[in-house]
């Protein structure tokens, strides 16, 4: 197994996910209703499961700020239907137009609503890491979604083009109200956004945060990501909205994910390194602390190849010639 291909590795990740079940609704509801966190900051809450027919792939948090001009979304949702229930949704909020739409990183369950937003008039914003890899993944996950979820959530889902891509630090004025983007590249995926409401101090960290859920490690260089985590646990916010799970409301509530990471990366490279095989590795009992996490078993099976993946690229990879 040491030699496990990558091929054979994302199979692996593949059937790791819950297959769809039952018939679907022709005319599926997400049922979306947005929750207020803090002043003209709403966050639409995803469950903490698996990609499933039942959920439509509602598993992750969108949000959106409304100032007095227009309002600022962050993150689309897994399909097109689910970005136009939240378009909706936030209509039933304000009647501001939705002029830019945040897109925190490229993986499927933030960005695949993404053409209902673009159809509205809105600016896509993602990171410019991110692009590349929302061209070269999306045709092969949009497949893959349609056997595990259905095509009637997917119906008309197509990945709309990004209006503008964001490599550094900016300032969007919503009317009274700045936002600022913030960038990062590397961490948990090659480029992530995250998004500070100045006025509430509320942090919007996409997938930079997992709350009770076992962060997805696939595309993830852990201990970059765990240097941008000390950055955002450092910048002053009152709440934090995550990607995954529950408002933050304080810096130490991250000590959970920096240790999941810091067990995850720590603990394969060396089992890896006593040339175990993955499977060995899964073998040995997750710590009992990691046990309430939820998705741990998938997600931890997930981690465990993507990392010896990983760390077996590592020992072939031709050394550098001398200097
Ligand atoms: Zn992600």
């Amino acid at each position: 197994m040491r030699g496990l291909t990558r091929r054979a590795g994302l199979a692996l990740v593949l059937i790791a996910v819950a297959p769809a079940a039952g018939a679907g609704d022709s005319d599926p509801d997400y049922g979306l209703a947005p929750a207020k966190v803090a002043d003209g900051i709403y966050v639409l809450w995803g469950r903490q499961e698996a990609l499933t027919q039942a959920n439509g792939a509602n598993i992750a948090n969108a949000a959106f700020v409304v100032g007095s001009d227009s309002v600022l979304a962050v993150d689309a949702g897994p399909t097109r239907r689910y970005g136009e229930q939240m378009l909706a949704a936030i209509g039933a909020v304000t009647d501001r137009p939705v002029a830019t739409l945040v897109i925190t990183h490229h993986h499927l369950d933030h960005s695949f609503g993404m053409a209902a937003f673009a159809a509205a008039g809105a600016e896509i914003v993602i990171h410019a890491e991110a692009l590349p890899a929302l061209d070269r993944d999306s045709e092969i996950l949009l497949a893959n979604m349609n056997e595990l979820i259905g095509p009637d959530w997917l119906a008309g889902t197509a990945i709309g083009a990004p209006t503008r891509l964001v490599r550094a630090p900016e300032t969007v004025d919503l009317g009274g109200r700045a936002v600022r983007i913030l960038a990062f590249a590397g961490g948990h995926s090659p480029g992530d956004l995250a998004v500070i409401d100045e006025a509430t101090a509320t942090l919007i960290a996409g997938d930079l945060v997992f709350m009770g859920r076992a962060a997805a490690v696939l595309h993830a260089d852990i201990p970059t990501w765990l240097d941008q985590i000390d950055h955002l646990a450092a910048m002053g916010w009152r709440r934090l909205i995550p990607g995954h799970g529950p408002l933050v409301g304080a810096p130490a509530e991250l000590d959970p994910l920096r240790d999941y990471l810091g067990f995850v990366e720590d603990f394969p490279r060396r089992s890896h390194g006593r040339g175990d095989s993955p499977l060995e590795a899964l073998m040995v009992p997750l710590p009992p602390r990691f046990a309430a996490l939820a998705q741990i078993e998938a997600e931890y099976q997930r981690a465990i190849f993507s990392q010896f993946n990983k760390f077996d690229r590592l020992d072939t990879a031709t050394p550098p010639p001398p200097e």
